[in-house]
């Protein structure tokens, strides 16, 4: 039988897991059509793949000054849709059957919930969305009736192990971590690494946010918030291995003491094209796992003084409500900090955890709510790293 094209929007389409569902879309147009392309503000990659992939709406949240050069640049029957909510506009007028958010950080909340609101099924690659808002997207997902996917590689193999089996069975779930590339350094060496360090990852190819969270292991803590959200266990349920050929992504331990454990070749296309075909397999694979090749897996438990960030997971699912927004605004604006040259290494986890620990929480929770705690842990974040500047760049005394 010869199944409809799936329209997929594809937020956030110039970063790298937008261009890898992009690699899917060119080798199965017949399954495929990508119907908007939404970036931040990489202008002539987005034009580029508008003229090979032909989507009816293209989205620019920073578009350039040149607009018109770029509206005559696009193929017939594209639309440009531009500024701060044209990846919600986009995803709302493209009749899509599935949007990927593939975006970076908070700016995923609003095509998200765009998503849920034309009963597109979500392909979740924007982490950020569910730390956030997971208290709103989750249950609003299910009222839609919409299949929520996560692209996630952990939380992947998480969904592929559960399929087929029943919620109350689960005992505790695993998600593991590559450890990042300052897995061997001393703990003293890790607080003074450089940008150009942190940014070189041992075995996945990433944007520079994630790998720097990658590198602190925030990303490990927002993963266990997500697994959270996503499959409904407590805190008390997921556990972190640090698995450093990140081979094994996920587990799940069954209340008989079974283990169903989904591996794979650490690449990010897997899991994207499990999503896409969904409840569907590709036909095609995107790298063979060789374990005669790989030899030996490896697993350690987490090292609390060596991985500080990890606490910080658990903490938000306990404390709930605005807890997920504040330590994601704080994170990002670190993040930022750190990468601009303005913080070190070793100061982004303690600036995200200040933020967290003096932020009054709201329990009471909607999308204006989440998105007012997280501009405001965006700027006790900016204070803490403009008071460590200052205290590391003190201004000359005046005489
Ligand atoms: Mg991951």
């Amino acid at each position: 039988m010869l199944e409809r094209i799936r329209r997929i929007a594809i937020i956030g389409s110039t970063g790298s897991i937008g261009r890898q569902a992009l690699e899917i879309i060119a080798s199965d147009r017949r399954r495929f059509h990508a119907c908007a392309l939404a970036a931040a503000s990489s202008a002539d990659k987005l034009i580029e793949q508008a003229r090979a992939f032909r989507p009816e709406f293209v989205a620019l949240a920073k578009p350039p000054a040149d607009m018109a050069s770029i509206a005559a640049a696009l193929p017939d029957g594209t639309r440009l849709l531009t500024g701060p909510s044209a990846a919600e506009d986009a995803v709302r007028q493209s009749r899509p059957d599935m949007v990927l958010t593939a975006l970076v950080g908070s700016a995923g909340l609003a095509p998200t919930l765009a998503a849920i609101d034309v009963k597109a099924d979500l392909a979740i690659a924007n982490k950020e969305s569910l730390v956030m808002a997971g208290a709103v997207v989750m249950p609003t997902a299910k009222k839609a009736g919409i299949n929520v996917l996560p692209v996630d590689s952990e939380h992947s193999a998480l969904f592929q192990c559960l399929l087929g089996h029943r919620h109350r069975d689960i005992r505790r779930v695993v998600i593991t971590a590559s450890g990042g590339p300052f897995r061997d350094w001393p703990i003293d060496r890790i607080q003074s690494a450089s940008v150009q360090q942190a940014l070189n990852h041992p075995t996945w190819q990433m944007g520079p946010k994630i790998t720097i969270d990658s590198a602190t292991l925030m990303n490990k803590a927002l993963e266990i918030i997500e697994a959270h959200w996503l499959f409904d266990v407590p805190a008390e349920q997921i556990d972190v291995l640090i698995h450093p050929e990140s081979i094994v992504h996920g587990m799940v331990e069954f209340r008989d003491g079974s283990v169903l454990a989904q591996m794979g070749t650490p690449s990010m296309t897997t899991p994207i094209g499990f999503a896409m075909y969904y409840p569907e397999r590709a036909a095609q694979a995107w790298g063979l796992l060789d374990l005669a090749k790989v030899g030996t897996l490896h697993f350690s438990a987490i090292d609390p003084a060596r991985h500080p960030a990890i606490a910080l997971g658990y903490d938000v699912i306990r404390r709930g409500g605005t807890a997920g927004a504040v330590l994601n605004g704080a994170n990002e604006t670190a993040v930022a900090a750190f990468l601009d040259g303005r913080i070190a290494f070793g100061q982004i986890i303690p600036i995200v955890r200040d933020v967290l620990n003096q932020a009054q929480l709201t329990s009471e929770i909607d999308k204006d709510v989440l998105l007012a705690a997280d501009a405001l842990a965006r700027r006790r974040a900016d204070e803490r790293v403009e008071q460590l500047q200052q205290s590391t760049h003190p201004r000359p005394a005046r005489g």
